[in-house]
C-alpha cells in the first residue's frame, strides 16, 4: 500500500513516498462479531525534531479490530480487540490501518540517540555562551597596556 493512501497520517510524514506491506485476515468471531486481523510493516519517513533531517522509522504492527456499528458496542468487545467503528458500508484498507499507524508515530520524532547523521543544532544556550567569549573588556585591557 503506498504511504500516500493514508491521507491523515501522510500529513505527519516528512514525505509521502514509500510503501507499507499490509495483510488483512477477515473472520467472524462467535458468528456475530466481524473481526479483522491486520499485519502492517514498512518504513515511515519522519522529520527528526533535533536536526530536522528525514529519517526512516521502521514500523511493524499486528492488531485485531472488532468491527462495530456504534460506540455503545465498545464495551461488548473483549480486550483482545481494538474497536473499529463502521461509519459507512464502504471502508478502504487505508481507513482500517490509519488510526493504528498514527498511534504508533512518536509525538516528537527523533533519530536514535548518537545517530551519526543527526547533527545537534546549536541550542540557545550555546549561542549565548559564544557571545560571552567575545568579551568587550578584552579590548579595554589592551588599551590600558598601550597607555602604560
Ligand atoms: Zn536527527
Amino acid at each position: 500500500m503506498p504511504l500516500k493512501a493514508l491521507k491523515r497520517a501522510s500529513e505527519i510524514f516528512a514525505e509521502a513516498t514509500g510503501e507499507l506491506t499490509v495483510s488483512f485476515d477477515f473472520y467472524m468471531e462467535a458468528e456475530t462479531l466481524p473481526v479483522v486481523r491486520v499485519g502492517c510493516s514498512g518504513l515511515l519517513p519522519l522529520k527528526c525534531q533535533r536536526c530536522l533531517g528525514i529519517f526512516q522509522q521502521s514500523l511493524s504492527l499486528t492488531f485485531t479490530l472488532g468491527m462495530i456499528k456504534h460506540t455503545a458496542e465498545v464495551k461488548q468487545l473483549t480486550s483482545e480487540y481494538d474497536p473499529f467503528i463502521l461509519t459507512s458500508e464502504f471502508i478502504t484498507p487505508a481507513e482500517i490501518i490509519e488510526d493504528e499507524i498514527i498511534l504508533n508515530i512518536p509525538v516528537v520524532p527523533k533519530h536514535e540517540p548518537n545517530h551519526p547523521s543527526c547533527i545537534n543544532l546549536p541550542t540557545e544556550d550555546d549561542i549565548i555562551s559564544d557571545k560571552a567569549g567575545d568579551n568587550p573588556f578584552d579590548i579595554l585591557k589592551k588599551l590600558h597596556i598601550g597607555d602604560a
